[in-house]
């Protein structure tokens, strides 16, 4: 099976060659908005290099609420810009990367003392629909309440007068970071996760460069290059003071959470974007076997590295989902699965944190060290494409070329259209009767036309199919994806730890197995890896107080 050569057995040659080039480039940070920047950069011809101190996707980036939209309640704060062109995006996205970004029909119930009354909400979305260009067969539509409860007959008939139903995506952020970066490595940039900047090569006061390291043994790796983009996301200003140019604006950063519960618990038909009764709004989102339900929004000062979702932030969630649907009360003990991650907002003096502006910020020192943050998984085209038009008028050696991301298939094997997406999934179903149809939606909309290469590898190997599916999938994360632990495959690669955590815990020993054949770990490394997975599947799944 091969995509690309992009991954973690060849590391001593990789960790070689880039300590011997001198790039134009080297981008810190490889959540979307790095991701975004190298793919962006090495369209353009420009020698890139991406830096992940953990794994791709490790931060925010896969910890979102996963959807690819402009923000209605961005428009109560009047961002009318960033809900434009996050609005205008969402159709990019969708063109450029049909089987990660979905058509998503949103459900606004409209319901007593909640935050839109029927004309507040049908004014927004218009204008939503409006600056976004939804064609007019997508535009939103108004419901009556007996409607609306046909639709979604969950729904608190008490509470409800009406609805509205308008027009999203829906994506895996870790998946869409991912595609990024292997797009980048195929444009020819470099990207290595499991690399920590430490430190910043100078040369007359101007960064030239990074001091890394190499959390695979603890060496320190020098890498030179001409431009440093910091995109560390919540550690962006970690980086602003070890470059001693953190002066004038700060970062902000808040906590979000989502809770997973099994879809029978909430067996909703469509994603509701519903009234949390404290002014803000939740989302809960139907997804193969889950719903999941997020987000919560609060300033966050603690460790950035290990951000969990708390006993208080879970009641939040259940609390508002317990009044908006008329399912038997959640419990606590009914969530499978949690994740929480940090926004890196842009900090206002006295405004509370749903108040803060979701538009991104660059902040350019005088040495020359650029940095971005702030802004939404959706908008990280235009994010990159205004980063690397900088980095060119400053760095006029660099190829002049524009943008060209506009109109560019990221997955490999693209899908020329939605349409070819689903009479993909249909055949997949016809050639492997063998597989549930849960199985073929997860595969096809995990891994695209690839679901097929990695279907064939399953079968070939002639076992348990639900175990070889795995290995497969193992094979194909390690040898094109650059996963190195068993977390990258079963968190960021497969999205099982959030959507399928039973297939986790039944298959851990295997996926730990398959992982040591290929990396070979010594039995003191072996058991701090075995540990250390056991440790994030447990965070994820036992909630403290
Ligand atoms: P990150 O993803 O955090 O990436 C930064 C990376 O830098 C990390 O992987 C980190 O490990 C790495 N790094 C840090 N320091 C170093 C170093 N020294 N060396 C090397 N690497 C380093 N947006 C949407 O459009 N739709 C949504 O539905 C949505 N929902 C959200 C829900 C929640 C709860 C949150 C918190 C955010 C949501 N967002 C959403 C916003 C979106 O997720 C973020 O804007 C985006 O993921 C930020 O990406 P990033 O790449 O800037 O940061």
């Amino acid at each position: 099976m091969k995509d690309i050569t992009f991954n973690n057995l060849d590391r001593p040659e990789n960790i070689d060659r880039i300590s011997n080039t001198l790039y134009e480039l080297i981008i810190i940070g490889g959540g979307i908005t790095g991701a975004g920047i190298a793919l962006d950069a090495a369209l353009r011809g420009i020698k890139t290099l991406l830096i992940e101190k953990k794994d791709f996707a490790a931060g925010t980036s896969s910890k979102s609420t996963k959807l690819i939209h402009g923000g209605l309640r961005y428009l109560k704060q009047l961002e009318l810009g960033l809900v434009k062109e996050t609005g205008q995006e969402r159709a990019v996205a969708h063109q450029n990367i049909p089987h990660l970004v979905h058509p998503e029909k949103m459900l606004l119930p409209i319901v007593k003392e909640g935050t839109f009354g029927k004309i507040t909400a049908s004014i927004a979305i218009s204008v939503y629909d409006i600056l976004a260009n939804v064609p007019s067969e997508d535009k939103k539509k108004l419901y009556n309440k007996e409607e609306i409860l046909r639709e979604e007959p969950l729904l608190n008939r008490k509470k409800l007068k009406s609805g509205i139903i308008y027009s999203e995506y829906r994506t895996d952020d870790a998946r869409l970071t991912i595609e990024l970066v292997k797009a980048a490595r195929r444009e020819g940039a470099e990207a290595l996760n499991y690399l920590q900047v430490d430190d910043f090569i100078y040369k007359n006061g101007k960064v030239r460069g990074v001091v890394c390291t190499d959390h695979t043994n603890g060496k320190t790796v020098e890498v030179k290059g001409q431009q440093v983009v910091s995109a560390a996301g919540p550690w962006v200003d970690d980086l602003r003071v070890i470059n001693k140019s953190k002066q004038g604006k700060s970062l902000q950063l808040t906590k979000g959470i989502h809770i997973v519960v099994p879809h029978s618990v909430l067996p909703i038909n469509s994603s509701v974007y519903f009234d949390a009764f404290d002014g803000r709004m939740l989302f809960a989102i139907p997804r193969g076997k889950i719903t999941y339900v997020g987000t919560s929004d609060t300033v966050y000062t603690g460790d950035k590295d290990t951000v969990v979702c708390s006993r208080a932030d879970a009641d939040y969630i259940l609390d508002a989902v317990n009044v908006m649907f008329e399912v038997e009360p959640i419990q606590f003990d009914q969530i499978i699965s949690t994740w929480a991650g940090l926004r890196p907002l842009i900090h206002e003096d006295g405004k509370s944190a749903s108040e803060l502006s979701r538009k991104d910020e660059i902040f350019v020192s005088d040495t020359e060290l650029i940095s971005i943050a702030g802004g939404k998984l959706t908008g990280f085209r235009k994010m990159a494409m205004r980063i690397i038009d900088l980095v060119q008028e400053r760095n006029k050696s660099f190829a002049q070329t524009s943008c060209k991301t506009e109109e560019y298939d990221i997955h490999s094997d693209s899908f020329v259209d939605y349409s070819e997406f689903k009479q993909f999934k249909a055949t997949l179903k016809s050639k492997y009767a063998a597989l549930s149809d849960y199985d073929i939606w997860y595969m096809a909309t995990t891994f695209g036309k690839h679901a097929d290469l990695i279907i064939q590898d399953a079968k070939s190997r002639g076992g348990n199919l639900e175990e070889d599916l795995i290995k497969a999938e193992i094979q194909y994360s390690i040898e094109n994806e650059s996963s190195y632990l068993p977390d990258d495959y079963f968190n960021r690669r497969s999205g099982r730890l959030y959507f399928d955590i039973h297939s986790l815990t039944k298959h851990f020993d295997l996926i730990i197995e398959e992982f040591q054949s290929y990396f070979k770990w010594d039995d003191k490394n072996l058991s701090q890896i075995t540990e250390q997975s056991r440790r994030y599947i447990e965070e994820v799944t036992q909630i403290k107080s």
